[in-house]
This record gives structure tokens, C-alpha cells and sequence, in this order.
């Protein structure tokens, strides 16, 4: 299919190996827009590079164009929070994360990882940590799952989950690309996993401390998004990306505190989910970017998921709320899985949200 996204990459090979000055980097600068859930990127020249922020001055862009500004007032400032290495055009090059601010210096709305930051400073003692479970689904040009019939479905779930065959993956090409790239980057990607509806995967962000664990997802996003488009292939985090008895899509967030991991850590998970338990809803409406309406399409209590209405927790429990998995409850210590959170969701509400529920009794 001749498609204007996917150039000719020998062509541009011949421009991929002009050597680059010695003393000029690309700085790719990448934010998330008013949206809540895209990010954005734009590219510029830096005389020097580092892994500390400090080497990176603040930039701005046209807010209006985002969802973020009126045009009349659309000066929106980047403040760069974190350095990570440019798997896209190699050598020195990197992807610089911001968080987004307006003309007075206030965080703009979309701007989650600013309270964020307050709350895991204010935690700091009980050293959090988060692994995330990012699920998505690969989509064709015409926003059909991809690979899948353009009439009609294809056999039902069941053999995809972890599968292997052509038959029974697509698109695996982009998941280890995606992979390749993220460690290339310095991000902390454990694993990853085809899930059960065809042409939707998941990768695993974690363990990582406090601020980072959002971070790290929200540029793990950039990157799949950033390959996929070498592939001709769109990459959604859309909840529900098919309707009817096909599995939704989350971002299961996995939380440990030091005393958890610790010693007979087991009641200390407890008394949280007792505190989850009373604050289920405050939860649900920070669990996607709308909320909670994109979660109502997918916590139905099918499709291994809980009822958005209801809390609920067990030992290796696939529907529950919360799930405490088999081989802590046998260590009696370890960690918990939230299976609430949306593949949409903003990490830095939702971990912003554990930490206040858990451990700062807010
Ligand atoms: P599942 O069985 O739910 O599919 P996965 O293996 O996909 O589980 O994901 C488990 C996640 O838990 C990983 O992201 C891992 O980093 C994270 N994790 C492991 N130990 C801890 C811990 N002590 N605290 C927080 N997260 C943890
Ligand atoms: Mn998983
Ligand atoms: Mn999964
Ligand atoms: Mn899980």
C-alpha cells in the first residue's frame, strides 16, 4: 500500500549517515499537550548536552496549537525534568522531557507532574516505588486494530494473549523495536507481553522511585509513538479500543513502600488497601483523563476487570480492584497491583493519588 508516513528508508539512510558536527546536539524537547493524553516534540540545536537537566534552558511554544492557550496570550513555557539518550538520531542526541508552564508561570492544566513532585517530596521517607504495566493496541490507517479484517472480526480472544505465530501476533516487529529503543534511551523497561486482543501489547515500566516511574511512562509513550510512525502504524491508549466482549486496555500500577518490602510487609499492604478501600472513588476520578467515563467502558467486571462501582481486593485476584499477587502473600511482603488505572491515565495522577491515599493520609 503506498502510504505518505512510510518514506522510503533507504533514501533517507543516505542522509542518516552525514556525520553531525562535533559540537552540535539535537535536543528533541517533549511535552504533553492540552489533551491530557498526546505528547508533543520539537527539535533544537544545543552547542552542549548532558544528562542534567541544568544543560537544557527553558523553551517555549505556541499553546494555542495544543489546547493549552488562547491564541491572543499563547506563549507556553518548557521547563526541562529529565534527560534521557535519542534513539532516533543517535551519538550524543537527546530526548528532553518538560513539564509545561503559562505565561505567569503557573503549571498549565495538563501539567499533573507538578502537585506530583510536592506529593512524592512529602514522601520521601517511605521510598515509593511503581512499576507500570502500559497496555495499548497498534492501529492501521483507518483506525482499525491492525492486520485485522477490514470486513468483520477476527476469531475470538483466546489464542493471542503471549502468543507466538503469524497467526496469532501482529505487529511484534514494532513491540521490539519499541523495546530496543527504550533501553537505548536509559528508560527502565522490564518486560514485555502480546496481549489478548490481536494487534494489542503491553510493556512494563519499573520498579522505579517516586517522580520517575511518570516520567519514564510518559516518554516510553513518545518513543512507541515516535516508532510506530516508522512503521506506517498508529499506536492508541485508548481504553477501549473495540467495542463488545474484546478485553479494554489498562495501566496497572504496581506500589510498594519500604515497609512493605520489608519484614512481615504484608499488614502494611493491607492497612492500604484499607485505606484505597474508603477512598475508591477519589481514585476512579484521577484513573483516566476524563473522570472516569473512559474506565466505565472498560471496568464492566468482564474481561478479567472490577466494577467500576465496587471495590474490590484478593490474593492473585484478576478481577478485584486491587490484586495482591500469589508470592507476596506466600513472602508476606512485597508489593500490591492497582488494576484500576485507565492505559489513558496520566502516571503522575495516579501515583500522585497512592501516595496521598497510602502513605500521606489525605
Ligand atoms: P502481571 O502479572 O500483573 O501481568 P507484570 O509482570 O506485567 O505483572 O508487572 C509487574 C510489575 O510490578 C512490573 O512492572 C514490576 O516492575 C513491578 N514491581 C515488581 N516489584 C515491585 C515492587 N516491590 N514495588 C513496585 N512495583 C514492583
Ligand atoms: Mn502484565
Ligand atoms: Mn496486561
Ligand atoms: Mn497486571
Amino acid at each position: 500500500m503506498a502510504n505518505h508516513t512510510i518514506l522510503d528508508k533507504t533514501v533517507s539512510n543516505k542522509y542518516d549517515s552525514l556525520p553531525q558536527p562535533k559540537d552540535k546536539f539535537l535536543a528533541t524537547y517533549v511535552w504533553i499537550d492540552g489533551t491530557d493524553e498526546n505528547v508533543r516534540g520539537k527539535t533544537r540545536t544545543l552547542d552542549k548536552v548532558s544528562y542534567s537537566t541544568r544543560d537544557f534552558p527553558m523553551w517555549n511554544y505556541d499553546g494555542s496549537s495544543t489546547y493549552q492557550s488562547l491564541g491572543s496570550n499563547s506563549d507556553t513555557y518548557l521547563k526541562p525534568v529529565a534527560v534521557y539518550s535519542d534513539p532516533f538520531t543517535g551519538g550524543q542526541n537527546k530526548l528532553v522531557l518538560c513539564d509545561t508552564y503559562k505565561y505567569d508561570k503557573t503549571p498549565t492544566e495538563s501539567n499533573k507532574r507538578y502537585s506530583c513532585k510536592q506529593a512524592m517530596e512529602a514522601a520521601k521517607d517511605s521510598d515509593p516505588w511503581f512499576g507500570i504495566e502500559q497496555e495499548f493496541t497498534l492501529l492501521d490507517m483507518d483506525q482499525r486494530p491492525f492486520g485485522w479484517p477490514k470486513q468483520g472480526f477476527p476469531a475470538p480472544q483466546g489464542p493471542y494473549y503471549c502468543g507466538v505465530g503469524a497467526d496469532r501476533v501482529y505487529g511484534r516487529a514494532v513491540v521490539d523495536a519499541h523495546y530496543r529503543a527504550c533501553l537505548y534511551a536509559g528508560l527502565n523497561i522490564s518486560g514485555s507481553n502480546a496481549e489478548a486482543l490481536l494487534s494489542q501489547w503491553e510493556y512494563q515500566i519499573g520498579p522505579s522511585r517516586g517522580i520517575d516511574i511518570g516520567d519514564q511512562i510518559w516518554m516510553s509513550r513518545y518513543i512507541l509513538h515516535r516508532v510506530a510512525e516508522d512503521f506506517g502504524l498508529i499506536t492508541t491508549f485508548d481504553n477501549k479500543p473495540v467495542e463488545g466482549n474484546w478485553n479494554g486496555s489498562g495501566a496497572h500500577a504496581n506500589f510498594s513502600t519500604k515497609a512493605m518490602r520489608e519484614e512481615g510487609g504484608l499488614a502494611e499492604i493491607e492497612k492500604a488497601i484499607e485505606k484505597l478501600k474508603k477512598n475508591h472513588l477519589k481514585h476512579i476520578q484521577v484513573y483516566d483523563p476524563k473522570g472516569g467515563k473512559d474506565n466505565e467502558k472498560r471496568l464492566t467486571g468482564l474481561n478479567e476487570t472490577s466494577d467500576i462501582h465496587t471495590f474490590s481486593s484478593g490474593v492473585a485476584d484478576r478481577s478485584a480492584s486491587v490484586r495482591i499477587p500469589r508470592e507476596v502473600a506466600a513472602n508476606k511482603k512485597g508489593y500490591f497491583e492497582d488494576r484500576r488505572p485507565s492505559s489513558n491515565c496520566d502516571p503522575y495522577s495516579v501515583t500522585e493519588a497512592l501516595v496521598r491515599t497510602c502513605i500521606l493520609d489525605e
